[in-house]
């Protein structure tokens, strides 16, 4: 007889294992499946930098920057033993950068900082830091892994199942498990349910680890990212590959030049590692988020929906309890925790979610476009 459970959580990246993480705080029986294993796609590659966002306010950098503090508690109480308060310095690449940061951005910071001087931070070249950066003295970063594993600890697990979920009798089926609900967390990667509204896209990226002796007490973000050093490990990310940019060897190489021109001590590293992975991203980079619709029914009962009909309505048909969360981008560890609350309030207690992260707001514009089309 197949085991069945209330919901099976469908990828077990960041995504997938906070939203399984919080349904079994509420009670839920909760099934974690992968097609490989904990953090086989970009979770396992993450630098893991918690990061907040510099913009010019608005919703996105809220969003981001409630995702980021809400982040910080979290892992510090879930898994201490997996996150580094090490402190972040966000220091402007270039004159542009400096006129953005400087005039644009720091008005609307809405988390704690301070600016620092090059002589504040000596390990850092002279020259990178002629301008000055951003301090943030409460940030972090987390060791993937050892917080993937904290968080499952309690869960039930199953890995090497490359799940084709079928719905049949009211359930849904994936090899010899069933469920009434299930999410789809999988990611950049092909959504195993046809949502035809929702197109996911992916920026590929690396990083890598290499051992120095380097005295790096804090991480560094220029164009790009230096862990401080810990216990002789310094991580240094991320590649961002669009098109073609070369073999891997030669971007990894080209990140440990500019590594080392932020800070000349790291000239003794060695590579220990280099991991990949496919960032996944929506058109609108905000979270994507909710309950996936019944497009074929949708289509029917809502026809062309007049801008008055909002995400999360709730003439909205949904689709066999089938719910999804994936488009983190860079920032898979800042949203993870707070996304996957939001997500399980939504699946136990029919939360409304906020119409810019509720994956209606794809539905409802697939169904304006095709009414303008038709
Ligand atoms: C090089 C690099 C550096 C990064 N640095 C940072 C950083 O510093 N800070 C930060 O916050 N974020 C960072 N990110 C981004 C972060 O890694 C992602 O946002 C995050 O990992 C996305 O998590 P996810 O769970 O949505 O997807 P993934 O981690 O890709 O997980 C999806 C999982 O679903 C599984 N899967 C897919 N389809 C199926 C199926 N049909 N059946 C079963 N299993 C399936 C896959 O095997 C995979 O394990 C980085 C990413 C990269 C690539």
């Amino acid at each position: 007889m197949s085991k069945r459970y209330d919901t099976i959580v469908i990828g077990a990246g960041i995504a997938g294992v906070s939203t399984a993480f919080w349904l079994q705080k509420a009670k839920e029986s909760v099934l974690l499946i992968d097609r490989k294993g904990l953090l086989s796609g970009a979770s396992g590659a993450a630098g893991a930098f918690l990061s907040p966002r510099l913009g010019k306010g608005g919703a996105l950098q809220k969003i981001t920057n409630d995702a980021y503090r809400f982040a910080l508690d979290f892992y510090k109480k879930e898994a201490p033993e997996g996150f580094f308060q090490k402190g972040l310095a966000r220091i402007p690449k270039n004159e542009e950068d400096v006129e953005k940061f400087f005039s644009l951005y720091e008005p609307h910071i809405d988390v704690r900082y301070r600016r620092c001087e090059s002589g504040d931070l000596p390990f850092i070249d002279k020259n990178a830091m002629r301008y000055g950066a951003f301090c943030f003295d409460h940030s972090a970063f987390v060791d993937p892994m050892t917080v993937a594993k904290k968080l499952t600890e309690r869960l039930d697990t199953a890995w090497g199942i490359d799940a084709k979920p079928v719905f049949k009798d009211s359930l849904w089926h994936i090899g010899g498990y069933k469920s009434s609900k299930i999410v789809l967390a999988t990611g950049a990667q092909q959504l195993p349910v046809t949502i035809p509204y929702i197109k996911i896209g992916g920026v590929w990226g690396e990083r890598v680890d290499v051992r120095s002796e380097a005295d790096i007490p804090m991480t560094l973000h220029r164009q790009i990212s230096v862990s401080a050093n810990v216990g002789g490990i310094v991580r240094i990310g991320a590649t961002h590959v669009r098109e073609d940019e070369g073999s891997e060897i030669e971007r990894v190489n080209r990140l440990i030049v500019d590594a080392i021109e932020l800070v000349p001590s790291l000239a003794d590293q060695r590579i220990v590692r280099i991991l990949a992975g496919h960032r996944s991203s929506v058109s609108d980079h905000f979270p994507l988020i909710g309950a996936v619709a019944d497009y074929d029914l949708a289509k029917k009962l809502l026809k062309s929906p007049s801008k008055s009909v909002k995400p999360e309505n709730s003439s909205i048909p949904s689709l066999n309890g089938c719910y999804i969360i994936t488009g983190f981008g860079g920032r898979g560890f800042v949203f993870g925790p707070m996304m996957g609350k939001i997500l399980a309030e939504k699946i136990t207690e029919s939360a409304i979610l906020s119409p810019e992260i509720s994956a209606d707001r794809y539905l409802l514009r697939a169904l304006r476009k095709n009414g303008q089309m038709r």
